[in-house]
């Protein structure tokens, strides 16, 4: 079993589209980053391959790289999760807190969770998501995930050990 913490943050800016968690939501701003910035896939796959001490999002995939201008984060995700699969893991669950001012997260939490189970190979029972309000924190123009995922030996490492 193994324990992965990922975390980010990206600025809002005008005039590009908000997506987190794989998931397009409606807003007057988007989240600005080298790729397409979603905080939420970026702190999961950092906590993926945190779990599995492999190196981080940007080691593989640094922004001095114009190849990933504008990526979608999806990528970065499928990565850590092909490495969790060689290094013979499972993804277990995922529970992730996300702190932005705006938009409010509630009515689209659903959407998050389902769209984050499927990436992840997961029940969407598997996917924790909380959203908090920036308070007191004077970061009304940010968002920040924080993630923690659980890992489980694939069930053919664990007969290999066995034998
Ligand atoms: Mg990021």
């Amino acid at each position: 079993m193994r324990i992965g913490y990922g975390f980010d943050s990206h600025e809002f800016r005008s005039g590009i589209p908000l997506k987190i968690g794989g998931v397009a939501l409606h807003h007057d701003r988007g989240l600005g980053g080298h790729s397409d910035g979603d905080v939420l896939l970026h702190a999961i796959t950092d906590a993926l391959l945190g779990a599995i001490a492999a190196p981080d999002i940007g080691a593989l995939f640094p922004p001095s790289d114009a190849k990933w201008k504008g990526a979608d984060s999806v990528i970065f995700l499928r990565e850590a999760l092909k490495r969790v699969s060689e290094a013979g893991y499972n993804v277990g669950n995922v529970d992730a807190s996300l702190i932005l001012s705006a938009p409010k997260i509630g009515p689209h939490s659903a959407a998050i969770r389902t769209r984050v189970a499927q990436l992840l190979g997961v029940h969407a029972d598997c996917v924790g998501l909380k959203a908090k309000t920036p308070e007191g924190l004077n970061l009304e123009n940010a968002a920040l995930a924080h993630v923690v995922v659980l890992l489980e030996k694939s069930p053919s490492q664990r007969k290999k050990r066995k034998e």
